[in-house]
């Protein structure tokens, strides 16, 4: 059971750690405790994810606006 579990945080972490950056700003993306990173994903026409931070996203609150600055 506590293998599985260490397993399944290895690949969660190595997933998400890796320079998660705004594709707005360039700024790092903060992460939580679980790292789970503090963020949005927005897709553009061609369907390409976008990171976004959340600072971001309070300043161009819609997607529209987001793709603008990309
Ligand atoms: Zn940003």
């Amino acid at each position: 059971m506590f293998r599985i579990y260490l397993g399944v945080t290895f690949l969660y972490s190595q997933q998400l750690l890796p320079g998660m950056k705004c594709n707005v700003c360039g700024g790092k993306i903060e992460e939580t405790f679980l790292v789970k990173p503090i963020g949005t994903y927005v897709k553009d026409s061609k369907g390409k994810k976008h990171l976004i931070c959340s600072q971001c996203q309070k300043k161009l609150p819609s997607k529209e606006q987001v793709l603008e600055k990309l």
